[in-house]
Order: C-alpha cells, then sequence, then structure tokens
C-alpha cells in the first residue's frame, strides 16, 4: 500500500461518506443523537481539502494517516471523531514515517488495521458484541491477517476484510448496546443497525475499492 493508495482511499471514503451521510444520521437518530452521518462527511471533506492543498507529502502513508487522524480528531464531534481519529494516528504510528518505495505489505497494512482497532477498544473501553464499530472492525482485521498469512495479494485480502466488515455490522441487528449513547436506550436499542459499524463497513470497502483500482 503506497501513500497513493492511501490517498485515494481517503478521497474515495469523503465521496462516499458524503453520498450515505442521511442513511448514517438516520441510523444515529434511531439509537443516538442523529450526528454520525453529518459529523463524519464534514470532517472527510475538511480532509479532503487538506490533502488538496498538498499539506502533506503524498508518497508516504504515515504522514498521510497522521494528518487525516489530526484532522477527524479535530473536526468530527462525538465519540466517532475521537475513536476514529485514534484509530488513524496509532496506523500512523505502526507503520515507518519514510516508508515508500514498494510500499505496506499485506501484512504490514494488517498490523497497521490491528494497531487502530487496538486503539478504538483501549479510549472506548469496549470490545466485540457490545453494538459498536467494533463489531464490524474486529472481524475485518482477523480476515485481513487471515488473508496475510494465506499469501493473498492487497485487492484480494481488502476485499475479504470489507466482506467481514459488512457481515459484522449487519450482526449489530439483534445486539444490546452497551456502550456509547446507544446504552442508554437499552432493550431498545435492539432490532437497529450501529451506526459506526456502518460506516467502518463503507470506510473499508473503499479501502478495497481503493486497491481493486474501483
Ligand atoms: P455520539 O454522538 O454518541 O457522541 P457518534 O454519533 O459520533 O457518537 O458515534 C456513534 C458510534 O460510535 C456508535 O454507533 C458506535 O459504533 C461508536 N461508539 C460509541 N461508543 C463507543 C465505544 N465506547 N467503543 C467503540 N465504539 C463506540
Ligand atoms: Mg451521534
Amino acid at each position: 500500500m503506497s501513500g497513493a493508495l492511501v490517498v485515494a482511499w481517503l478521497r474515495l471514503a469523503a465521496s462516499r461518506v458524503a453520498a450515505e451521510r442521511m442513511r448514517l444520521t438516520d441510523l444515529d437518530a434511531a439509537i443516538g443523537d442523529g450526528d454520525h452521518g453529518i459529523n463524519l462527511a464534514r470532517g472527510l471533506a475538511v480532509l479532503e481539502a487538506r490533502l488538496a492543498a498538498g499539506d502533506v507529502s503524498m508518497e508516504a502513508p504515515a504522514p498521510i494517516l497522521a494528518l487525516a487522524g489530526r484532522t477527524i480528531t479535530g473536526t468530527v464531534g462525538g465519540a466517532s471523531g475521537a475513536l476514529y481519529g485514534r484509530a488513524l494516528l496509532r496506523a500512523a504510528a505502526t507503520v515507518e514515517p519514510g516508508h515508500v518505495g514498494a510500499g505496506m505489505s499485506v501484512a504490514q497494512v494488517a498490523a497497521a488495521l490491528r494497531a487502530a482497532v487496538d486503539g478504538i477498544a483501549a479510549l472506548g473501553r469496549s470490545r466485540p458484541g457490545e453494538k459498536t464499530m467494533l463489531d464490524a472492525l474486529v472481524p475485518a482485521v482477523t480476515a485481513l491477517e487471515a488473508a496475510a498469512a494465506a499469501g493473498s495479494g492487497l485487492p484480494d485480502a481488502l476485499l475479504r476484510a470489507a466482506d467481514a466488515a459488512d457481515a459484522g455490522a449487519w450482526a449489530t441487528l439483534p445486539l444490546l448496546a452497551t456502550k456509547g449513547r446507544a446504552s442508554y436506550l437499552g432493550e431498545r436499542s435492539i432490532g437497529h443497525l450501529d451506526p459506526g459499524a456502518v460506516s467502518s463497513t463503507l470506510l473499508l470497502r473503499a479501502l478495497a475499492d481503493a486497491a481493486a483500482g474501483a
């Protein structure tokens, strides 16, 4: 994974989240406060502008991921802004700062996603099964690690990760929320998809599609 692919991913993610912002916000309105899609779309739009302004070198993944982490932390409100921001900063810290050339291997991308997911779990004091973004992200990183171990190429490995995230997001439907604002609803959180699990799936699908050259 090159710096150019990270940029292509973040741009595609910005346009996908912008297109889906009302769906995400409606999901959040059902079991939260209805800000998730609008906040995330706004933060990604600011990031896109900063990338376009040439605020960072496009060559190495780490500084781009760090800019993304700082931007999301500073511009996306709510729990998800802090959690996604931390995830991106953790991913950036995992990658060597000067990593250029051939780019990150599948195993290095898996290690970066693992660090990102661990960062979310630590900040959120959360784990899978609590109806959060981790219900999409943990199966995704497990699938990515398995694909790396099996010697898959990056596009195929990321496709498997996105598919695992998708299945994990759908599996939040019957769960009882025990973390975040949705937990205030208790039993009434059952029967709704978790907005963060759905946005995580969108972000990973954008990454898979960017890697596939779509
Ligand atoms: P809020 O408006 O409640 O501050 P957002 O709307 O920004 O939060 O994001 C809501 C999403 O954040 C949830 O759908 C869930 O996926 C995720 N989330 C909330 N709390 C946690 C947590 N402790 N750990 C992991 N994810 C969480
Ligand atoms: Mg919210």
